[in-house]
């Protein structure tokens, strides 16, 4: 039996684990003039502040916290192949940048604004050859 692959939903959302010790990490652009960040990262060098074309690459946070959500009931046609009812919406890291979302790990009803969450890798759906689609979601962080 073939193995099954697993296939980020896009390229270039998140940098895998480098070793066992570290943890996957979105990545976004930073501009390196008004250092305004962007996520995900920018294809194309250009501020959509300021018009500068120096952006570096950075690692953003993985633990961040709820800005926004909404539940969603019921099963979109195209997009969305995975379980309802679901949540999405933006957690805000401490950098200051607002993420768009799933929401994982909890009842969506448990969620709310300014909540502690934690960004997690997870299959999405499969696609058509078995293969599990990955995607970044964020999940209420572990109480201490
Ligand atoms: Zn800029």
């Amino acid at each position: 039996m073939e193995e099954k692959k697993r296939i980020p939903v896009r390229e270039g959302l998140w940098a895998e684990a480098a070793s066992t010790s570290e943890e996957q990490q979105l990545i976004g652009s930073r501009c390196l003039s008004c250092e305004e960040l962007f996520f995900p990262k920018k294809d194309i060098a250009l501020c959509g502040y300021c018009q500068s074309t120096e952006l570096e690459e950075v690692r953003l946070s993985r633990a961040g916290k709820v800005y926004s959500y909404s539940v969603v009931a019921q099963r979109p046609p195209i997009y969305y192949k995975g379980e309802v009812p679901y949540a999405l919406g933006f957690v805000e890291l401490p950098e200051g940048i607002r993420i768009e979302t799933l929401f994982t790990g909890c009842d969506p009803d448990s969620l709310h604004v300014g909540m502690d969450v934690e960004m997690v890798i997870e299959k999405l759906h499969e696609d058509e050859d078995g293969n599990d689609v990955m995607a970044y979601k964020f999940r209420p962080s572990n109480a201490e």
